[in-house]
């Protein structure tokens, strides 16, 4: 086979007559055979769970490098990542276990730009598991102008290359779940193509079941071939602004707490955030419709962020925008500093313009844009970005013009 003439020491093997093959070759197909079973079985062992699946404590560390606060949620979320993993693996080991543990999605409740969508991002990097962020918007009820519901899970597809058996462990992120309430409290007044309608498909899908999805995203049509999917065994993280929310909780809880000093423990609540005390009820109250609210069993909120959080965000999590934009300059060989103020005043300029975290990267952007246009060409190894230089870059770009909504 390899041309080579036989010797006393790599004898040749003739197989059905047909070819002859040395020793030597015969030991190189052995090495290949078992260096191919191992990786096999490597990555067999890797679709069984991607990486060993870390405690939710460990979980929780992790999410700490990227997402600052948020100490309530992290926990639900670590433990419900952690459990909804253990639960895929204990069906594969055991199949005829007589305890079935079912599966927990889960609803974040917070205003918006407060990390629900980073959260859930931040888990799939942990997890190594195909992870996709959907907006519910875009839905509607199937028959009407929109999106099927079955092509929320067509980007989960498309993240794995249309592996099905990857995407059926997956994670999806339903984005603005509350959009798709209720309009109104009477259903039968018009059809709700894109409130309850939605939510009646959406059913389906979180408590699992086969669904066929198209390929490519958008309506279903009659000539295309669709994909089945099992929803069994993926994760859905909803995710809400809840405007408003605020007023059923107060309502309910007022109603709930009569007499002597229900004054002053309601007040004590207002100032506390009464996001924290959402209840499912207050989901319903607000039109979310029974059967969803019972298939996201874990219901917790997200914190607005105060000051002191947003100070954090500027410079902590692990891709935090002051340490992106230092890198950047570090690998032109400069350095970068901040000075302290020069952050408190980014912050300020954030609460001001009420731009929330999102709009600490735009701040930093126009203030960085000089910088970064210099930079590169100027000598100056340490550039310094200070409380005054901030106001002024500020003021050229007329941000308090082109901000304030
Ligand atoms: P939403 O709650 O609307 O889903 P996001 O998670 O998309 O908000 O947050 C928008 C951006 O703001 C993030 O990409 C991140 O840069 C920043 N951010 C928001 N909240 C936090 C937080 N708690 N910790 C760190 N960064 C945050």
């Amino acid at each position: 086979m390899c041309g080579r003439e036989e010797t006393a020491a790599n004898p040749v093997v003739s197989v059905y007559d047909q070819l002859t093959i040395c020793e030597e070759c015969i030991d190189f197909i052995d090495q290949m055979r078992d260096a191919e079973r191992r990786d096999r079985k490597n990555m067999a062992n890797k679709d069984k769970g991607g990486k060993s699946i870390p405690t939710p404590k460990k979980i929780h560390e992790f999410l700490d490098q990227y997402v600052i606060g948020q100490d309530e949620a992290k926990k639900y979320l670590s433990v419900a990542v952690y459990n909804h993993y253990k639960r895929i693996n204990q069906q594969k080991d055991s199949e005829a276990d007589d305890v079935d543990i079912e599966k927990s999605n889960i609803i974040l409740v917070g205003p918006t730009g407060t990390g629900k969508t980073l959260l859930a991002k931040s888990i799939a990097r942990l997890l190594d598991v195909p992870f996709t962020i959907v907006d519910a918007t875009v839905l509607t009820e199937a028959g009407y102008v929109g999106e099927d519901i079955e092509s929320l899970l067509t980007r989960l597809l498309q993240n794995c290359d249309y592996d099905v058996e990857r995407a059926q462990r997956g994670i999806v992120f339903i984005d603005e779940i509350d959009k798709i309430a209720r309009k109104s409290d009477n259903p039968s007044i018009t059809r709700d193509v894109s409130g309850e309608g939605v939510q009646q498909g959406l059913l389906k899908l979180l408590e699992g079941s086969t669904v066929l999805v198209p390929p490519n995203g958008g309506r279903k049509h009659p000539e295309q071939k669709l994909i089945a999917v099992d929803t069994k065994n993926i994760l859905f993280i909803c995710g809400g602004a809840f405007d408003g929310i605020e007023r059923k909780i107060a309502s309910r809880l007022n109603t709930h707490m009569v007499g002597y000093g229900h004054d002053e423990k309601s007040r004590k609540m207002q100032r506390e955030n009464l996001m924290r005390y959402v209840l499912p009820q207050d989901l319903k109250s607000f039109g979310l419709i029974p059967e969803i609210i019972g298939r996201l069993p874990i219901l917790t909120s997200l914190d607005p962020l105060d000051r002191n959080a947003l100070r954090r965000i500027l410079t902590e999590p692990k891709n935090a925008i002051v340490r992106q934009y230092k890198k950047m300059l570090e690998l032109d060989g400069k350095e970068l500093v901040f000075t302290d103020d020069a952050l408190d005043l980014i912050v300020d300029k954030a609460i001001e313009y009420k731009l929330g975290a999102r709009g600490l990267r735009s701040i930093v952007e126009t203030v960085m844009v000089d910088t970064m246009y210099e930079a590169p060409s100027s000598k100056q190894k340490t550039i310094t970005i200070d409380a005054d230089y901030v106001a002024s870059q500020l003021d050229k770009a007329h941000y308090d013009k082109t901000h304030i909504s």
